[in-house]
């Protein structure tokens, strides 16, 4: 299972780079977790569009889904010049059947996934669990057939015990940072840098991932934040840390 890092922003993307946006490549199967606004000019920086084969969403915060609509427009141009017969896929909550509807179109499938039940993409299986935050989101456990390793998204969230517990020894731990350390993250169903940390310690991650990155203050101080909580390796999420494999 690999990992690619395609947009990491909070709330608006930077000059040339996307929010919330990652790409899980095995076997041939390519899917993304949220597409954020950007995320479909910086995904064709690594593939075509036309190789994508799911997306699976979070929630619906513009931050999270403001491609989803221009990648189903690019699924339909690519099937018209016959680049791909393949539908292009896309899952959300079965709190937002309605929402998703929206997406349904020539060359589009779309689907819910329930909380309770393992959705499998491929070689990918994903599990889910409800979090803190002012609409209907969900953090992501994604395991591979193949390996034993996990990946787990927090999407969007205030920090929450139930998460720890959701991503209990996983290999890597994608947490949302949007805040740094004696901000006021909660209210806005959010973390600090701090909370990240803590959040990697108490589920006992193998490695941190610091991402939905905000747009002011000096990003190392994340990470020396989240350092004072959490032992394990830290990244912080860029082009740069591209590239995770996990086999
Ligand atoms: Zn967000
Ligand atoms: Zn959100």
């Amino acid at each position: 299972m690999r990992l690619r890092i395609i947009g990491y922003w909070g709330a608006y993307p930077g000059q040339q780079s996307a929010t919330s946006c990652y790409l899980l490549e095995e076997d041939g199967v390519r899917v993304l977790i949220d597409a954020g606004s950007g995320a479909a000019a910086q995904l064709q920086r690594y593939i075509g569009l036309n190789e994508i084969d799911a997306a699976v969403i979070s929630h619906f915060h513009h931050d999270h889904i403001a491609d989803l609509g221009v990648l189903t427009y690019s699924r339909a141009v690519d099937q018209a010049l016959g680049n791909t017969a393949a539908p292009l896929r896309i899952y959300a909550s079965d709190d937002e059947t309605e929402k998703l509807t929206d997406y349904s179109r020539k060359g589009t499938k779309v689907d819910t996934y329930h909380k309770d039940e393992t959705l499998t993409i491929g070689p990918f299986k994903f599990q889910f669990q409800r979090t803190k935050h002012p609409v209907s989101c969900y953090a992501m456990k994604i395991t591979s057939t193949a390996s034993q390793q996990s990946i787990v998204y927090t999407a969007d969230t205030a920090f929450s015990t139930d998460i720890a517990a959701f991503a209990e020894n996983c290999s890597l731990l994608i947490a949302e940072t949007s805040f740094y350390n004696r901000q006021d993250a909660a209210s806005f169903g959010h973390m600090t840098s701090t909370e990240a940390g803590k959040l990697a310690r108490i589920a006992g991650a193998d490695a941190l991932m610091l991402s939905h990155l905000p747009h002011f203050g000096d990003h190392q101080q994340l990470l020396h934040e989240a350092e004072a909580e959490f032992n394990g390796p830290i990244y912080l999420a860029s082009e740069k840390h591209g590239k995770l494999n996990f086999e």
